[in-house]
């Protein structure tokens, strides 16, 4: 029989405490799940619902054989995830991306736990260390962690949370876009999950407009920075656009601006300079996201410098892009291989505060600290999945898989996205086609990511069939 005891304390209903949640309910435990909003409001959310996407609505590339966070997608569905059945409910088309409607996703989620028996959803602000008596915790409170949980854990760990920026991309409303000028193409016409094949909205720019923007980049207002922002540094997987204008004038030309693997039919035979692409951003395909364009232009600079792009010139703004702190852990020195803290393993951390970063990251990061939550209630401890795997890989790159290596005194953990790099190396390279014939160049890497793909999911399995309980109904 259960006792309070065995109740797992979720804190943080986002992407990663949902999905905490979920799989510990799943795997049985009783489970209380504390979210601050709609009472306390983050700099970003702008809802109540859980797993709100705070900016972008794309969980990247889907594609399991060759890309790393695809891989990812496919091991956390092999073990049942709450988040990717969501998403996977409510995608909505964007060439090789798996892209979601996101308040569909979101409103799923919601649904799911609030329906689960064994989970009670409670709407409040935990403010302070979560009580003693609450012995198996999980805190994913995420980036922007409410100032006296923050603070509570940077006195508890005695270090100082650094931060970052993260910033928001702005979203334009379809009907504001004047298609004469722009046109509907994916790059290299690539249709992923959901996709057409031209699922994005381009805008062409000569190179006189280009260097007009990004002048008016440079001179535009922003935003003031706060004093304890300003010595705080940028993650380069999120830079604001002014940012990357300024570190060079072709910058933009070679990152999101880029123009290649795609063709003007309004005029095929001249090349633009640049192309600035939109997403669609909701399942009505009413809203579209600039990707790319996080920023932290005033909103007046935003509207017009923005609407100086060529298709763009009467676009409506359903939402303007913002920047944002984030606050993460010290993961590799403070916490142990089970996401526990050291000096107080009740409780236990997941999602971006962990040092993951990106929306399925962190949901992984929940996905494995609501698995080794619900060993703990049963006496147990789950070994780790194999470092072979995307979400072992990730995990090692959190619990240990870092080396502090710049002068001492000076934290060098980064967040990271999951990627290639953080699996060990294979013990024998492919080398030649199933047909005999030798490799080359480009070929080689594309077998070496398949091959460390297919050993990942093969690693999974085993270990799903000798450390995970099988669903009765299964
Ligand atoms: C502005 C911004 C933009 C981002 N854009 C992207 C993007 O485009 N793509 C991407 O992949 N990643 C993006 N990220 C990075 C990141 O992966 C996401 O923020 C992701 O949502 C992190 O998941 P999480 O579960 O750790 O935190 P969240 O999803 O933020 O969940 C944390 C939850 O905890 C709640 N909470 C906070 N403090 C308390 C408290 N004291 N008590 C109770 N509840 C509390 C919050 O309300 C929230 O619901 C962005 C981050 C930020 C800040």
């Amino acid at each position: 029989m259960m006792t309070p005891s065995d109740t797992i304390h979720i804190i943080g209903a986002g992407l990663a405490g949902s999905e905490a949640a979920w799989q510990a309910a799943e795997a049985g435990c009783r489970v209380v799940l504390h979210e601050m909003r709609p009472a306390r409001m983050t700099e970003a959310h702008r809802t109540d619902g859980l797993a709100e996407l705070v900016c972008s609505n794309s969980f990247r590339s889907d594609d399991a054989a060759n890309n790393a966070v695809g891989l990812l997608h496919a091991e956390m569905r092999r073990l049942g995830s709450l988040i990717m059945r969501a998403a996977d409910a409510n995608q909505v088309p964007a060439g090789g991306a798996l892209a979601v409607d996101r308040e569909g996703f979101s409103a799923a989620v919601t649904r799911a736990l609030a329906g689960h028996p064994a989970i009670e959803i409670r709407r409040s602000e935990i403010a302070d260390l979560p009580p003693a008596d609450w012995s198996n915790v999980v805190v994913a409170t995420g980036p922007l962690t409410s100032a006296p949980l923050a603070d509570a854990i940077r006195k508890l760990t005695d270090e100082d949370a650094l931060a970052f920026f993260d910033a928001i991309a702005p979203i334009v409303h379809r009907d504001s876009i004047d298609m004469s000028v722009a046109w509907f193409q994916s790059r290299y016409d690539k249709a992923g999950p959901g996709g057409t094949g031209a699922d994005y909205i381009n805008c062409p720019m000569s190179k006189a407009q280009y260097d007009a923007f990004v002048d008016a980049l440079s001179s535009g207002e922003k935003t003031e920075f706060k004093d304890w922002e300003s010595s705080t540094p940028y993650f380069d997987g999120c830079l604001p656009i002014e940012v990357m204008a300024e570190r060079g004038r072709e910058t933009l030309r070679h990152g999101p601006m880029k123009p290649v693997g795609l063709t003007n039919p309004h005029d095929p035979a001249t090349k633009p300079h640049a192309i600035v692409q939109l997403r669609q951003d909701n399942k009505l395909g009413t809203l579209y996201n600039m990707v790319g364009f996080q920023t932290k232009l005033k909103y007046g600079a935003q509207q017009q410098i923005f609407r100086s792009i060529p298709g763009l010139e009467r676009a409506e703004f359903a939402r303007f892009g913002g920047l944002h702190r984030n606050t993460f852990l010290n993961s590799p020195r403070l916490l142990d291989a089970q996401l526990r803290l050291r000096s107080a393993p009740r409780l236990r951390f997941a999602g971006q505060m962990t040092g993951c970063e990106g929306y399925v990251e962190s949901a992984s990061i929940g996905l494995i600290a609501g698995l080794f939550a619900a060993a703990n209630t049963r006496g147990d401890e789950l070994l780790p999945p194999p470092p072979t795997t995307a979400l072992g890989s990730l995990l090692g790159h959190i619990t240990g898989g870092h080396v502090e290596t710049i002068e001492p005194g000076t934290r060098s953990f980064q967040p990271m996205n999951i990627n290639f790099g953080l699996f060990p190396p294979l013990a024998n390279p492919p080398t030649k086609n199933p047909d005999g014939a030798r490799l080359r160049g480009n070929e080689k890497t594309v077998a070496k990511k398949r091959a460390i793909s297919a050993r990942a999911l093969a690693d999974l399995d085993r270990w799903i069939s000798d450390h995970l309980r099988v669903p009765a109904a299964a």
